[in-house]
């Protein structure tokens, strides 16, 4: 049978197997400083642990990291890893470096369920969701941890459809006995799911993104089959009640697709939309995808778009496109690495 693994556990669940296995509970402690913040890949090297208490450990975990399996390097420097999960798929991740600042998009399910028609993780399918050591090791095996300075839970997956392993992983990236992250430095995007959105925002001080696409009902139905379950006038309704002035921000996603959701009257509705609420919106290119007719809005456009929305009052910014050239979009490559594998055709 396959062990349990000590990476990914929080400093409570660490004293409770430092009780069941009869080590001392100050142990605990010790044991998240060597998974969270040293640079071991194994048991063994807990060295201020016993070599009786280390067996102890080892007879019943694993350390539970995993290095990344391949990577793919853009000309401006973006590098998609690829990591294998336990169930023996692929996720991906990818580190954007830009000047003084360097971000991972970490990824939070493998697949995703939420069908969304310009996504390519959408067009896997849902096939399981990450641990929070899963989440987790994708930081902790990132080859540029050290130079990490922002983390955005964007990559493969809603991560409000694994929200307590996701909730789990915000707190062993922010605690003290973590890696010690501010919560500022870390977004979770979501596409609205009310439930979990209120748990997050209750539970977290980490920053919200909320994937917006089109303020029209009818549209939004076609791109985000989630709009006819959680409407995006009653997610915006649901976090302008919420108290945006301590330091947490809400940003908007807006990918851009030419003819569909880029109008006056697009920017007329979205002005009506977030009228009194404290937000930035990002707007965003589309990477096309196989087997999509959707195409991207021309940079020109973009930048009118901008402008309408700041002259409404309303803080807009074109997010620069990064990797375009090794598809830095998620789930390309983890799809061709299930296609080698599965001989599918997706
Ligand atoms: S855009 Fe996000 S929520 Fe939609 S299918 Fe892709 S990964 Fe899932």
């Amino acid at each position: 049978m396959e062990k349990d693994t000590l990476f990914g556990k929080t400093l409570k669940e660490l004293q409770e197997i430092c009780v069941r296995l009869g080590l001392p509970t100050f142990s605990a402690k010790q044991i998240a400083e060597w998974l969270y913040q040293k640079d071991i890949q194994d048991i063994d090297g807990m060295s201020n642990i016993s070599l009786k208490n280390r067996q102890l450990l080892k007879d019943s975990f694993d350390f539970g990291i995993s290095l990344t399996s391949k990577v793919q390097e853009s000309v401006d420097g973006t590098k998609k890893y690829l990591y294998p999960t336990k169930s023996e798929k692929f996720i991906e991740a990818a580190y954007i470096p830009e000047n003084e600042r360097a971000t991972l998009c970490v990824s939070s399910q493998i697949g995703c369920k939420m069908g969304c028609l310009f996504c390519m993780t959408g067009k896997q399918g849902f096939q399981g969701n990450l641990t929070a050591g899963e989440i987790l090791n994708q930081v902790r095996s990132l080859p540029e941890r050290e130079k990490l300075t922002n983390i955005v839970y964007m990559g493969m997956g809603e991560p409000l459809d694994n929200t307590d392993e996701v909730l789990k992983s915000l707190e062993i990236f922010t605690a003290e006995w973590g890696f010690a992250m501010s919560p500022k430095r870390i977004t979770v995007s979501t596409i609205g799911i009310i439930p979990s959105l209120e748990k997050f925002l209750d539970q977290s001080d980490c920053h919200l993104a909320i994937s917006l696409h089109t303020p029209f009902d009818d549209e939004r139905k076609m791109l985000m089959p989630v709009q006819n379950i959680y409407p995006i006038a009653e997610v915006i309704a649901f976090v302008k009640n919420f108290d945006w002035t301590k330091q947490r921000r809400i940003s908007i996603e807006y990918i851009m697709f030419k003819g569909l959701n880029d109008s006056p009257r697009h920017v007329n509705q979205l002005a009506r939309l977030l009228n009194g609420l404290n937000c930035r919106i990002n707007l965003i290119r589309f990477h096309p995808i196989p087997g999509t007719p959707l195409e991207s809005t021309d940079i020109e456009d973009i930048t009118i778009f901008r402008d309408k929305l700041n002259a409404k009052g309303i803080t807009a910014t074109i997010r620069r496109s990064r990797g375009e050239d090794i598809y830095a979009a998620c789930g390309l490559l983890s799809t061709k690495e299930l296609m080698k594998k599965d001989k599918t055709d997706y």
